[in-house]
């Protein structure tokens, strides 16, 4: 089963070839001044499970303790599409709103929540976290 995230102009897209391995809400002040909205829905793949295609751009930002996070955007409308992070080998994160599915699975983890905007609610049953969960939490699973 193929989805397909695009950026607002559709030059740069993300084919996924396999089911999400989660997906996260999160409130860190990184994505909200990343994404301009007060908090970013992620969905976790298998990096292998991921194909770009299109030009892109990456921007490298410093994450926790050093460890670094590659946001691939579209030069030409700006978009963030897919992110990588060294936090978590062998996965990748493609940003839920990109492909614009009201039928995409809901997100199971809430992460920086100590930075969340005083007005969100969140979905019954969801994980909780003040901040990041830790290195390795989350681990490529068979698809
Ligand atoms: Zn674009
Ligand atoms: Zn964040």
């Amino acid at each position: 089963m193929n989805r397909t995230a695009q950026c607002l102009c559709g030059g740069l897209r993300a084919i996924v070839s396999a089911p999400p391995q989660g997906v996260t809400i999160c409130h860190c002040r990184d994505c909200q001044r990343r994404s301009g909205v007060p908090l970013t829905c992620n969905a976790f793949f298998r990096t292998a499970d991921v194909r770009l295609e299109g030009a892109h751009r990456v921007y490298v930002r410093d994450g926790q303790e050093g460890r670094k996070v590659r946001h691939h955007f579209c030069p030409d409308c700006g978009t963030t599409v897919f992110s990588q992070g060294e936090k978590f080998p062998g996965l990748c994160m493609v940003v839920v709103g990109a492909f614009a599915d009201p039928d995409f699975p809901a997100p199971t983890a809430s992460v920086f929540e100590e930075t969340m905007h005083r007005w969100v609610l969140l979905p019954p049953g969801i994980e909780h976290y003040a901040q990041g969960r830790a290195a390795g939490a989350l681990k490529p699973k068979p698809a």
